[in-house]
């Protein structure tokens, strides 16, 4: 059996291995397929934020100065909190693909997900 175990992958490699393939799949799904979503935070029709998703390695949060909270997690963006009335902003969700946005209308504030290659038009066009 020490045989076998020195040149075959002992089962715990294996399961190593496959839980970075699977790790590996899930962010290609999650991220790579459309590499490079970038998220912007406008703020009353100004950039104040562009964060690049899939470059997000840990959650963090970011406070505006208008009561907001957006939070940043590898691949997603989304309203943590907010201090307006209804809260739609922060019960949209996660936003993780380009074309999804978010928007808290009383703060005029705006997350919206784009694509690499949409993003770079986007900023020469303003
Ligand atoms: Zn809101």
């Amino acid at each position: 059996m020490k045989d076998r175990a020195g040149r075959f992958l002992r089962p715990a490699d294996l399961i190593a291995v496959a839980a970075i393939l699977l790790l590996a799949g899930a962010l290609w799904l999650i991220t790579g397929n459309r590499q490079g979503e970038t998220a912007q935070i406008v703020c009353d029709k100004e950039v104040l934020y562009t964060i690049r998703l899939s470059d997000v390695k840990e959650p963090y949060e970011i406070r505006l100065n208008n009561g907001i909270t957006v939070a940043v997690e590898p691949g997603a963006i989304f309203f943590a909190s907010s201090d307006c009335a209804n809260r739609l902003c922060v019960r949209t969700g996660k936003l993780t693909r380009a074309g999804q946005s978010a928007a808290c209308l009383p703060h005029k504030t705006l997350i919206r997900v784009t694509g690499r290659d949409k993003a770079a038009p986007d900023a020469l066009t303003g």
